[in-house]
C-alpha cells in the first residue's frame, strides 16, 4: 500500500481539503498512473453534496483522469512505464456477466466499480478518485490517449466525452438528421461538437441567451432559447433526436414535444424524479422518452480515436487543486465555459 496526496471532503458541507490516502500495490493486471489533470464533472459535485444519496465520506472525487504510467504489474500486455492515458468512470466490473461480454461493463450484472464511490474490492471501504496524486487500476479500464490532441483538454473526454458521444451513435445520430441538445456545460458542448462532427443539423436548446454565440462556434447551426415559448413551438415535431444534459428534475414536456413522429430524448443528466411527463406528448406521436448512462470501455477508445480524427477536444478553464471549491460553486450558478479541469502538479 502506498499513501498518497488527494483532495476530498469528510461531509456533505464540508469543503474539499488536501488529505492522505491509499493506494494498492500493483496486482498483476494494474498499472500506477501519476495523474497529470482531472475534469471537474458536474457528477462530482452531485456526488458530494449526496444529492443521488448514496454518498460515502471522505469523498475523493474524479473522473475525468489523465496520466502517465509509472509502473506495471507483472503480467500487463497493453501497456507500457510512459505511456499517456485516461481512466473514466469506472475502474473495475466482473468481465464475465452477459453486459460485459457486450462490451456494456457501467451495465455489469454485478455491479461495476465506480472510480468513486464505490465498494473497494482491494483495500475494503469505498473507491477513491482522480483528484489525487496517483491512481490504481486493472489495465482493461485504462484508455489509450491519442497523441495529436492538446493533453489537458482530453481529461473531459473521459466522461463529458462519452456520455454524449455513446447515445448519439446508439440513435444512430448522422449526415441530414436534426438534432438537439439541451443544455450548454461540460456534457452539452462536447453533444454539440461529436452531433456536428457526425453531420448532424445541430441545434442549441439553452437558457442561457449569452451563450448563443458560443453554440455557433462550437458547431451549432442553430440555437434555441428555451424560455422563449414562442421559439420552443416553432420547432414543434422536427427533430430526429434530442440529447438532454439539463442537471436536475424538470418539465420534460416542451422538450418531447419538439421531436418528430418515433424519435427520441434521451435524458442523460437529470437521475431524478421527474415533473408529470404528459403521456399525449409520448402516446400521440409513438415519441420515447430514454436515458444512458456513459459509455463501455470499447467505445470510450472508440470515442477517444473519433476525437483524435477529428480534432476534437474540451474547451476548458484550468485551475489549481486549491481553487476546487470555488469551481464547485461556479458550476452550480452555471458560470464555466466548459469545462474546469485541475493541473495536478498544483497539489
Ligand atoms: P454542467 O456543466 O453544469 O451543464 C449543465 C447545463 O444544463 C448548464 O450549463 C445549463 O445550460 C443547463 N442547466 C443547468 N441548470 C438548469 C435548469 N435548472 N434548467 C434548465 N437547464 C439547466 O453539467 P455537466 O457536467 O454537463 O453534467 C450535466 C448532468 O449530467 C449532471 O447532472 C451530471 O451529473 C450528469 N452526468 C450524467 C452522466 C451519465 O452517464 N448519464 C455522466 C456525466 C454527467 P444552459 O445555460 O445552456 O441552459
Ligand atoms: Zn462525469
Amino acid at each position: 500500500m502506498k499513501e498518497v496526496k488527494a483532495y476530498g471532503a469528510q461531509d456533505k458541507d464540508a469543503p474539499l481539503k488536501e488529505m492522505n490516502i491509499n493506494r494498492r500495490d500493483l496486482l498483476d493486471n494494474d498499472v500506477s498512473i501519476d495523474i497529470m489533470y482531472c475534469g471537474v464533472c458536474h457528477s462530482d459535485i452531485h456526488a458530494k453534496l449526496n444529492d443521488w444519496g448514496n454518498a460515502k465520506y471522505p469523498i475523493v472525487p474524479g473522473h475525468e483522469i489523465i496520466g502517465k504510467i509509472t509502473a506495471i504489474g507483472s503480467n500487463v500486455s497493453k501497456y507500457q512505464v510512459g505511456d499517456l492515458v485516461g481512466v473514466g468512470c469506472m475502474v473495475d466490473s466482473c468481465q464475465e456477466c452477459s453486459a460485459c461480454k457486450e462490451d456494456q461493463e457501467m451495465w455489469c450484472e454485478n455491479g461495476s466499480t465506480s472510480t468513486y464511490n464505490s465498494k473497494d474490492p482491494h483495500l475494503g471501504g469505498h473507491t477513491l478518485g482522480g483528484y489525487s496524486k496517483v491512481i490504481v487500476v486493472r489495465e482493461e479500464f485504462v484508455l489509450k490517449v491519442p497523441t495529436n490532441l492538446e493533453t489537458k483538454a482530453v481529461a473531459p473526454l473521459l466522461c463529458a466525452g462519452i456520455t454524449t458521444y455513446s447515445p448519439l451513435k446508439h440513435w444512430n445520430v448522422k449526415k441530414g438528421d436534426k438534432v438537439g441538445i439541451v443544455g450548454l456545460g461540460g456534457l452539452g458542448h462536447m453533444g454539440i461538437k461529436f452531433a456536428a462532427a457526425m453531420g448532424a443539423e445541430t441545434v442549441m436548446i439553452t437558457t442561457s441567451e449569452e451563450k448563443a454565440k458560443d453554440a455557433k462556434r462550437l458547431g451549432a447551426n442553430q440555437v434555441i432559447i428555451s424560455k422563449d415559448e414562442n421559439q420552443m413551438k416553432e420547432h414543434n415535431d422536427s427533430f430526429d433526436f434530442i440529447l438532454n444534459t439539463i442537471p436536475v428534475g424538470h418539465d420534460v414536456n416542451p422538450y418531447l414535444a419538439l421531436l418528430k413522429r418515433d424519435c427520441t430524448m434521451c435524458l442523460v443528466g437529470a437521475i431524478e424524479p421527474l415533473e408529470n411527463v404528459h403521456g399525449a406528448n409520448l402516446i400521440l406521436r409513438r415519441k420515447k422518452l430514454a436515458g444512458s448512462l456513459i459509455g463501455g470501455i470499447k467505445e470510450t477508445q472508440e470515442m477517444l480515436d473519433f476525437c483524435g480524427e477529428h480534432n476534437i477536444t474540451s474547451d476548458i478553464e484550468m485551475i489549481d487543486m486549491q481553487d476546487i471549491n470555488n469551481a464547485f460553486e461556479r458550476v452550480q450558478k452555471n458560470d464555466v465555459k466548459y469545462r474546469f479541469v485541475i493541473d495536478m502538479e498544483t497539489l
